[in-house]
């Protein structure tokens, strides 16, 4: 069988796994982490075992090295990889769908680093790495922001002064486009009569987000120009008053930059909790009786509901609701928080199906009496990254602009 490498490279990490475009498992998955550092170490998933080893070349091309290494020598898995699939966060405007790369491409790339200055770079290294090692093997990348690229301006614009954006291209990109592409083609798959419906989706991890979909198209999103735009994440902050940053950097003697960095990395549930930004942690505080864990809790709920709301503005109805990512799928707490302050719009959920749903699985939580169906549905970005490299590799005439 024909198999694909998916590789989603980070600046200090590299995540990759073997898949065939099917529902299957992963044949193999892994991570490299610590990378640029001594400690740099890789851990093979295989065969319901972990393989961890040290990385002697400490970098991207170290860790590429190490996966062609472990392929070469399973010859015995019969591994026929026909390409390789990169998750990419920032494709700005010039990308709206997944596409072959090419020099264009990879300079595309490169000149969206602007907006993800951590991210970008890192994947430009981990697609020349790949390409230097795997040789002629067709390349794909599938981009965060693509699926946004169907918004109206006037969702997409900020009310900013219009010369910014025409210069700039400062405007709201939003993020976990492949994320709510995979929802969309699963509910899809679910209903044959899905297609004019309307979704509103709740991707809930670490980063968060939410989604509103009409006939398929992405209409509204929470992230802006960066990740850190819309709900309360687990260590970012979410939308608030601009001003606060001026504020925090005079009254910290801190750079612009720095406040910036309070806001990405020392917010959200970390920054109210004061405990940890894991939302499981915070919830076996909160049962403990730990009332920030409780409030970080409630104002994670709320922000979501409130940002659901609000990109519910743009769809005449709301057929249905999913809660996907690491809390969206585990944590019956945060859906029940959220649904009930989604009363106003009629969504009424099934508590004893909210807390029974079983991990990994599809299940629809709402009640017979709710407006909308209120669902779970684990999301895989890895799986459609690998269905969109194979669909595009098998077609690659068409799709090789950019
Ligand atoms: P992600 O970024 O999608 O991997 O999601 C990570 C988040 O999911 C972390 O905040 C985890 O604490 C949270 N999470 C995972 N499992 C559970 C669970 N059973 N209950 C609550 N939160 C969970």
């Amino acid at each position: 069988m024909e198999q694909i490498l998916v590789v989603n490279c980070g600046s200090s990490s590299l995540k990759f796994a073997i898949m065939d475009g099917s529902e299957s498992p992963p044949l193999m998955e892994g991570i490299a982490e610590r990378l640029g550092s001594e400690h740099s170490i890789i851990t093979f998933k295989y065969d319901g075992k972990k393989h961890e080893q040290p990385l002697h070349e400490n970098d991207h091309r170290g860790a590429v090295t190490a996966i062609k290494n472990w392929i070469d020598q399973h010859s015995d898995l019969d591994i026929k990889l026909v390409g390789i699939g990169h998750r990419v966060v920032h494709g700005g405007e010039l990308f709206t769908k997944s596409v072959v790369i090419n020099k264009d491409v990879l300079q595309g790339i490169e000149e969206c680093s602007q907006f993800a200055p951590l991210h970008n770079p890192a994947h430009v290294k981990g697609i020349k790495e790949s390409q230097a090692l795997f040789g002629d093997l067709p390349q794909v990348a599938v981009f965060d922001t693509a699926f946004h690229q169907t918004l109206a301006a006037d969702q997409y614009l900020y009310p900013i002064p219009m010369r910014l954006y025409r210069e700039h291209h400062f405007r709201k990109y939003g993020f976990h486009g492949t994320s709510y592409r995979f929802i969309e083609q699963k509910l899809a798959s679910l209903d044959e009569t899905y297609g004019q419906q309307n979704t509103l989706v709740a991707h809930l991890g670490n980063g968060a987000s939410v989604c509103a979909i009409r006939a398929g198209k992405s209409v509204d999103t929470s992230m802006g120009i960066t990740p850190l735009e819309g709900l309360m994440m687990g260590t970012r902050s979410g939308s608030l008053d601009p001003s606060l940053l001026a504020f925090i950097s005079d009254a910290e003697h801190i750079t612009m930059k720095q406040a910036l960095d309070i806001l990405n990395k020392e917010s959200g549930l970390k920054g109210i909790s004061e405990i940890s930004n894991d939302c499981r942690s915070i919830e076996t505080a909160q049962a403990a009786g730990d009332d920030r864990a409780e409030l970080a809790l409630n104002m994670f709920a709320s922000k979501a509901a409130k940002h659901l709301a609000a990109v519910a503005t743009n769809l005449d109805s709301v057929e249905h609701i999913v809660f996907t990512g690491g809390i969206g799928e585990n944590s019956p707490v945060i859906r029940s928080k959220i649904c009930d302050r989604l009363k106003m719009m009629g969504i009424r959920l099934d508590q004893h199906a909210n807390q029974m749903c079983p991990r990994g699985e599809i299940s629809r939580i709402s009640k017979q009496s709710s407006s909308a169906f209120a669902w779970v549905i684990p999301t895989n970005e890895e799986l459609l990254i690998a269905q969109d490299t194979l669909a595009l590799i098998n077609r690659p005439e068409t799709e090789q602009h950019r």
